[in-house]
């Protein structure tokens, strides 16, 4: 479960600041999908970068499975963010490393045994239906696949979060009903408490359960997709 409180940050430009993230609030509970939704500048890729803190918040919390983020220091913040898995709005593999090799990155980083590391991998490709791909490189991928690795790869280290950040903006609209059916099956297997940030309305209309609508660095509507999209 995630959960974030009051999260803010201020960016100094001279002597000119900007906020673009003002007090955010919201829980996701395991099993869950929960979308944000925002135009652009609305503060989503400044909320990405802070939930996984690749950016320091200037002040609330962050809290995975009521361990504390913004709290943790070093050793204790790999770790943590160990918890959450990442994808992006284009894969980011390694185009000279195989798929299987892509999807062991993380496992490679944590020193985990080669043994388990081959077996996690074929486990995972198998999971995104692309248990034969393992030995091909991403440019002989379509985009919808390379995306389905990236995925591969976010599960690696068995994360409590998944985190998408505009994980279908780049593909079309068939490859991006076949994503949004898997993020929708993996949250049931695995009992993942799942984020996903875009600015698509039939992306959140399709897979989350709640969503929140991010206007200039602030949450202006939350709440069930329904009561929401209803309000809107
Ligand atoms: P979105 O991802 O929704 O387009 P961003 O998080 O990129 O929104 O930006 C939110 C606001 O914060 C915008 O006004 C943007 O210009 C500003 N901003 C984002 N990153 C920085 C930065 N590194 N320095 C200064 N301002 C920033
Ligand atoms: P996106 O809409 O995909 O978030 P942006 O154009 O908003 O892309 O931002 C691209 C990058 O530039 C982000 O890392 C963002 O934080 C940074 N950025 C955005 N606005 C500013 C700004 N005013 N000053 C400095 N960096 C910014």
């Amino acid at each position: 479960m995630i959960t974030v409180r009051d999260l803010s940050k201020v960016y100094r430009q001279g002597n000119r600041e900007v906020r673009a993230l003002d007090g955010v609030s919201l829980t996701v509970p395991e099993g869950s999908i929960h979308g944000i939704i925002g135009h652009s500048g609305a503060g989503k890729s400044t909320l990405v970068r802070c939930l996984t803190m690749l950016d320091k918040p200037s002040s609330g919390q962050v809290e995975i499975n009521g361990v504390d983020l913004t709290a943790a220091r070093s050793d204790a913040l790999r770790k943590a963010r160990r918890r959450i898995g990442l994808v992006f709005q284009q894969a980011n593999l390694f185009d000279s490393r195989t798929i299987a090799d892509n999807v062991a990155y993380p496992l490679e980083i944590i020193g985990a045994p080669k043994a388990r590391t081959r077996e996690k991998v074929t486990e995972l490709l198998g999971l995104v239906g692309l248990a034969d791909a393992g030995a091909a490189y991403p440019a002989q991928l379509s985009g919808g696949m390379r995306q389905r690795v990236g995925i591969a790869r976010a599960l690696a280290t068995d994360p409590d979060v998944l985190l998408f950040d505009e994980p279908t903006s780049a593909l079309d609209p068939k490859t991006t009903d076949e994503i949004l059916d898997l993020i929708q099956s993996l949250h049931y297997h695995a009992n993942l408490a799942v984020l996903v940030i875009t600015h698509e309305m039939h992306v959140v209309k399709r897979i989350c359960d709640s969503v929140s609508l991010l206007e200039g660095g602030r949450i202006v509507e939350s709440g069930r997709l329904v009561d929401v999209v209803n309000r809107l």
